[in-house]
């Protein structure tokens, strides 16, 4: 979408999928995902598929057991309302995203297997044998299992780290009069264990159990899918020691689905030949990271826009032509660092959460410790990629 708007520039998304289907659970909508969004679809639209907590809170996150409001984040003050976090569900954003795109320029049931860098530009190869040629820049946005991040580093490789996903989206109704519900979106911690509820907008309601599976569990769960009646009964099983709002919940949960959740390293160069450009997840293959894949994905492509706009030329002997070679490089200095900072702070998140879990025996020190170790993380939730990317184009050389 944010390409669609350079002039001159024809665009072809090649999708693998038949059409556009909407599934999937909810999805944080953060700051920085929505200062992107925002300037793609009307935030009045955003607004009507939204949920967001009445007093700009982000998250509140409690103790697993008694519910005890341990850490509270706010967008900051200074944030527009119309970007201030929120919530919603993948069906409406989809729809939203989809009746916004510029019409024609997804091309369906198009798998690309392979690509190919030529003098007259790059090919791309597709599972029906058929090639096309002749393109000054290919964007590699095919989502974590990549193709073609396999062609370029056939060396990185996606797999199982140990946790599962348990998302479901259902009517608000099913909750209305449980006992002890927040009037918020909660996340309750337990070391490295998180059970989520929320209001997510359209009158619908969400949970999100992220738990550590073994493989043989994980290997029996499909991406997507229903768990079944009695995986669903373990899951209660397993959560009636919790904070009981949650097993209330689950209780009238009628079915949940599955995320095994798959990661692999992420890119240190987001281009390469100066044809070949690395957004969202192709780039950074982790399954939800802080809630905030979308949004880096978002920011991506923005910043890939912005660069390319950059490097047009407005005047001389050929007017409105682009330097792709110079708006990678723009675009690598302007995503490189911020999602290398995401990336190690993932690790840094796994000792903290080990520091945290080596108190449980301990209540009041597990309390002191994991407030200690949850300080406020706006440089990402808030992060702006508009400032990197003008601060990239500043800097280049003349
Ligand atoms: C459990 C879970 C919870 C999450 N929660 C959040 C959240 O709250 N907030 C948030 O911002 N992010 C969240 N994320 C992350 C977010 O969903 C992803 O980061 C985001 O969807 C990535 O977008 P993408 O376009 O890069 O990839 P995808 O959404 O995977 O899209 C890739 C597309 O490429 C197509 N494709 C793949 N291969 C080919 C091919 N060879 N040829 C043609 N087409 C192809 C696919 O069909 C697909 O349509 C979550 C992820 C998980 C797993």
């Amino acid at each position: 979408m944010a390409l669609s708007k350079l002039p001159d520039v024809e665009i072809t998304a090649f999708e693998k999928a038949p059409a556009a289907r909407e599934a999937g659970a909810w999805i944080s909508l953060t700051v920085t995902g929505l200062k992107v969004l925002n300037k793609l679809v009307p935030p009045s639209e955003i607004e009507q598929i939204s949920y967001r907590p009445p007093d700009r809170a982000v998250y509140v996150t409690r103790h697993w057991r008694t519910g005890e409001d341990l850490v509270r984040r706010y967008t900051s003050d200074y944030i527009r309302e119309d970007t201030v976090q929120a919530r919603t569900h993948r069906e409406p954003l989809l729809k939203l995203l989809v009746k916004h795109h510029a019409e024609g320029v997804v091309k369906y049931g198009r798998k690309v297997v392979g690509v190919e860098d030529g003098l007259e530009g790059a090919g791309l190869r597709f599972d029906d044998g058929e090639t096309l040629g002749g393109f000054d820049l290919v964007v590699a946005a095919d989502g974590l299992y990549s193709t073609l991040r396999r062609k370029f580093w056939p060396e990185h490789h996606v797999a199982f780290k140990g946790a599962v996903a348990y998302r479901n989206v259902f009517p608000k109704s099913l909750v209305e009069g449980i006992e002890g519900l927040h009037d918020d979106s909660s996340a309750w911690r337990k070391d490295g264990e998180v059970v989520f509820l929320s209001e997510l907008g359209l009158d619908k309601y969400g949970v999100v159990i992220i738990r550590g599976e073994s493989a043989e569990v994980a290997s029996k769960l499909k991406w997507e899918h229903s768990v079944g009646s009695e995986h669903l009964e373990r899951l209660r099983e397993i959560y009636k020691d919790w904070d009981p709002v949650i097993g209330r919940v689950l209780d009238v949960v009628e079915d949940i689905q599955a995320y095994p959740l798959d990661s692999g390293p992420w890119l240190r160069e987001l281009t390469r030949n100066d044809r070949v450009a690395f957004i969202g997840d192709a780039a950074h293959p982790t399954a939800g990271a802080y809630g905030a894949g979308a949004a880096m994905g978002f920011c991506d492509g923005w910043a890939l826009y912005r660069a390319l706009e950059a490097t047009r030329t407005r005047d001389g002997p050929v007017p409105g032509k682009y330097d792709v070679p110079a708006a990678l490089r723009i675009f690598q200095e302007a995503r490189a660092p911020f999602l290398l900072r995401v990336e190690k702070q993932m690790s840094l998140d796994v000792e903290d959460s080990r520091f945290v879990a080596a108190a449980r025996e301990d209540e009041a020190e597990w309390i002191r410790r994991f407030k200690e170790r949850n300080p406020e993380n706006q440089w990402l939730t808030e992060h702006d990629v508009e400032l990197e990317v003008q601060k990239a184009i500043m800097g280049r050389p003349a």
